[in-house]
C-alpha cells in the first residue's frame, strides 16, 4: 500500500471575530459550519490529486459565498454604503500572481483575481478598469443588492452615528473588519495562497488594504511558504507581513511556526491587530493571531476538518 503524501489546507475567516462573550451557540455553529464547508471544498481538490492553486480557489469561493464572512456576499460597506472588494491569488510554483482592488461587481472577487493572473499581463488591476477587463473576460458579476446583508447595513449605520456623535471608536472586532483566506501545500509539495476581503466597515471609498498587496496580505513561493493575512491592513502593509515571514524562512532558516508567530507578535506592538495562516512545502502550518480570535481551520489527508474561533485548540 502506498502512503498518501501529506497535503495541507489551512483557511481563515478573518480576525474580525465576534467576542467570545457575545457569541451564541447558534452563531458559533454557523461560523464553524462555514469553515468546515470551505475546508471540505479544498480537500476535494487535494485528495483528487489537484493542485494547491485550485484548492485555495475553491476554499475561498466557498467562504465568499457564505454571508458570515467579510468577502463577496456579506462584505462590509464603505462610508457611502457600497461594497469595494480586494482579492489576490498567488502560485508558489512560479510566483505568478493576480489581484483586484476596489471592485464592486464581481460575484467572486477571488475568481476575478485569478482571471487577472491567467488572462492579463498584469498583477494588480483596480476599480473601473479592472471591471471592464473582467466583464470582457466573462467573469460573473452580481447586482449591488446581492452583496448587501442586514448585519453589514446595521454595522455601518452604528458607525456613521458614532462618527456624528464624536464618541470614541469602541466597536467590536466583528463590526470593524474581516477577511477570508486560504493557503495550501499539495501532494506534489507546491504552495498557493488566496485572500479576499471587503476591508474595513465605513472605510473611505478608494481605500485599499493589504489583501491585494503581494508580500503584505498574500504571498506564496514554493521555496519558503504561503501566507494569507487578516487584520489592520495599514499595519500589515507597513510591516510587509507575508513576505517578512517568508524572508525569515529563507534568510534565518526558521520554521514556519517560529517565523509566523514572531512577526504576528511584533505586529501587536504596532497597531497591527490580526493574524496569519501559513504553510510550508512540507505541509507544516501555523495559524498565529494577536487578536481575541481568528476564524480558522485546517484539513489534511484524513479529510477531517478541524476549526477554532478564539484561543481554543482546533477541533
Ligand atoms: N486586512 C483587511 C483590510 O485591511 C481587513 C481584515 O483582514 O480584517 O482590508
Amino acid at each position: 500500500m502506498t502512503a498518501v503524501r501529506r497535503f495541507t489546507l489551512a483557511i481563515h475567516g478573518g480576525a474580525g471575530t465576534v467576542a467570545r462573550a457575545a457569541l451564541s451557540g447558534a452563531d458559533a455553529h454557523g461560523y464553524r459550519a462555514g469553515l468546515g464547508a470551505a475546508l471540505r471544498a479544498g480537500h476535494r481538490v487535494l485528495a483528487g490529486g489537484g493542485c494547491a492553486l485550485d484548492a485555495v480557489t475553491e476554499a475561498v469561493v466557498a467562504l465568499e459565498d457564505d454571508p458570515h464572512f467579510n468577502a463577496g456576499l456579506g462584505a462590509v460597506l464603505t462610508e457611502e454604503g457600497r461594497v469595494e472588494m480586494d482579492a489576490a491569488i498567488m502560485d508558489g510554483r512560479d510566483r505568478r500572481a493576480g489581484a483586484v482592488a476596489c471592485v464592486s461587481g464581481p460575484r467572486n472577487p477571488i475568481l476575478a483575481a485569478r482571471t487577472v493572473m491567467e488572462r492579463s499581463p498584469h498583477v494588480l488591476l483596480a476599480g473601473e478598469g479592472a471591471e471592464r477587463f473582467l466583464r470582457a473576460e466573462g467573469v460573473a458579476f452580481a447586482p449591488a443588492t446581492y452583496f448587501l446583508t442586514q448585519r453589514r447595513i446595521e454595522a455601518l449605520d452604528r458607525e456613521l452615528r458614532r462618527r456624528d456623535s464624536g464618541k470614541p471608536d469602541r466597536r467590536s472586532d466583528a463590526d470593524r473588519h474581516g477577511t477570508v483566506g486560504a493557503v495550501a501545500c499539495d501532494a506534489a509539495g507546491h504552495l498557493a495562497a488566496a485572500t479576499s476581503t471587503g476591508g474595513l466597515t465605513g472605510k473611505q471609498p478608494g481605500r485599499i488594504g493589504d489583501t491585494p498587496v503581494f508580500g503584505a496580505g498574500t504571498w506564496a513561493d514554493d521555496a519558503t511558504c504561503a501566507v494569507s493575512a487578516t487584520g489592520h491592513g495599514e499595519s500589515f502593509m507597513r510591516w510587509v507581513v507575508a513576505h517578512e515571514i517568508a524572508g525569515r524562512l529563507r534568510h534565518r532558516g526558521e520554521c514556519v511556526e517560529v517565523a509566523a508567530t514572531a512577526v504576528v507578535s511584533a505586529l501587536a506592538e504596532n497597531d497591527g491587530a490580526g493574524g496569519v495562516i501559513a504553510v510550508d512545502a512540507a505541509g507544516h502550518f501555523a495559524l498565529p493571531f494577536n487578536s481575541e480570535g481568528m476564524y480558522r481551520g485546517v484539513i489534511e489527508p484524513d479529510g477531517v476538518p478541524r476549526v477554532a474561533i478564539h484561543d481554543e485548540p482546533l477541533t
